[in-house]
């Protein structure tokens, strides 16, 4: 018996992703094959441990899909080790801490407000309170991470670990600096580099591998995978990483989850992958001149990579809340987003988080960026619910002939 209840949720949403300009910069659409192997029978089978060390029999193929998947990932990544296990990027961060922390030692994280992720230290997040966390920020004038500040904090907190990468900010991360640092205070360094993986993938963005201790991501975001995590460290951690994963903080294997890592891993080593990494770069960039020309204020004037952070409190007095209610009813899709030093609480921010990756999956190019930038424009501008409601017509055309999947 079908669960048409169930089943009749869906499909609304799959009408919605199908309808909305999705803008959300940690949300993409993943290949049906990547769908395929995560709707598989692997979802049917328990496999606590890794390959060949099994603690159930039957171990003999989910063993093959997670070597193959792991071996994928140390391949693109060119990295010692990697752990495909994480069931998300929450939990890979930490399987990181529980590998090299005890409960209370000093850890440096970005300041959320500048773009730093939950788990890299809020006070309600497992991290926060496990852990003291020390903020480093961005420099109040050009809003990019003020590194001889973080060195400066740095010698005067002595780390552990410092952590480096972000959920919201918009250019490249000096990880060869954050290395010359960590090493200079006998800290180990953490990359968490959830949002730029697909960008690390194609070299259009530095690689963290050769300068961190450990580095983490999840798949889901512009590396245009399954729902998950990974870890990749070098071989001397490799054990110990593993233990904590397994069984340390999970237990069986979500190995339908780590088949579909392994098929978005092999589509992200393809040449089409490094096309659709460019074109977001390109896309995100036609954002940024629209934007800009109609006056808006960008965090740190612009972007290097996926996404762009749009200060509307500054620039036409509407907090990001009230951006994101207007956006959406036009049938635009981004989320509001603090920019650093926000004067708003987190759930009021004054500023809009916008991605280009899940809109070029859908085949959007420098044209339909202009168009969807003129869109959000005019929307943000009137304050007008009536006028947003109306313009979600024209985003139905813009979106009607662009499957909702990637395609290779
Ligand atoms: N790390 C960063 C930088 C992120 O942006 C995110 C998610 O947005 C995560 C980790 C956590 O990933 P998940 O939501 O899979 O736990």
């Amino acid at each position: 018996m079908r669960d048409t209840a169930m089943f009749s949720i869906i499909d609304k949403e799959a009408k919605r992703q199908k309808q909305n300009v999705e803008l959300i910069a940690s949300e993409n659409f993943v290949s049906k094959e990547v769908r395929e192997a995560q709707g598989s029978v692997l979802t049917n089978k328990y496999a606590e441990g890794y390959p060949g060390k099994r603690y159930y029999g039957g171990c003999v193929y989910v063993d093959q899909a997670e070597d193959l998947t792991r071996q994928r990932a140390k391949e693109l990544f060119k990295a010692e080790h990697a752990n495909v296990q994480p069931h998300s990027g929450s939990q890979a961060n930490m399987a990181v801490y529980n590998t090299l922390l005890q409960p209370g030692d000093v850890v440096l994280g970005m300041d959320l407000a500048a773009g730093g992720h939950l788990t890299h230290g809020h006070p309600l997040n497992f991290s926060g309170t496990l852990y003291k966390f020390v903020a480093y920020n961005v420099d109040p004038e050009t809003e990019l991470i003020d590194y001889d500040a973080l060195e400066e904090l740095a010698i005067k907190t002595q780390p552990k670990l410092i952590v480096a990468g972000a959920s919201a900010y918009p250019r490249i991360i000096d990880f060869k600096r954050f290395s010359e640092i960590a090493k200079k205070v006998n800290a180990y360094l953490m990359v968490d580099m959830a949002h730029i993986a697909g960008l690390v993938a194609t070299g259009l963005h530095p690689s963290p591998i050769p300068y961190a201790d450990f580095v983490t991501t999840t798949t889901h975001k512009t590396l245009r995978g399954p729902r998950g995590g990974m870890v990749f460290c070098k071989e001397e951690f490799a054990k110990k990483l593993d233990s904590k994963v397994f069984p340390g903080m999970q237990g069986g294997p979500l190995e339908h989850v780590i088949a579909a890592k392994g098929v978005c891993l092999y589509e992200a080593s393809q040449p089409e992958f490094k096309s659709y990494m460019e074109q977001t770069l390109k896309n995100v960039q036609v954002m940024c001149k629209g934007f800009k020309e109609a006056g808006f204020r960008l965090v740190s004037g612009g972007s290097d990579n996926h996404l762009l952070l749009v200060d509307v409190l500054g620039s036409i007095g509407m907090t990001g809340k009230e951006a994101e209610r207007l956006l959406d009813l036009a049938g635009i899709t981004c989320n509001k987003n603090t920019i650093p030093y926000d004067t708003q609480k987190p759930f009021v921010t004054s500023g809009i988080r916008l991605g280009a990756a899940a809109m070029t999956t859908r085949g959007f190019k420098e044209n339909e960026f202009e168009k969807v930038t003129d869109l959000m424009i005019q929307v943000l501008k009137s304050k007008d619910e009536e006028f947003a409601k109306k313009i979600r017509e024209e985003v139905l055309k813009l979106t009607q002939d662009h499957p909702a999947e990637a395609t290779f």
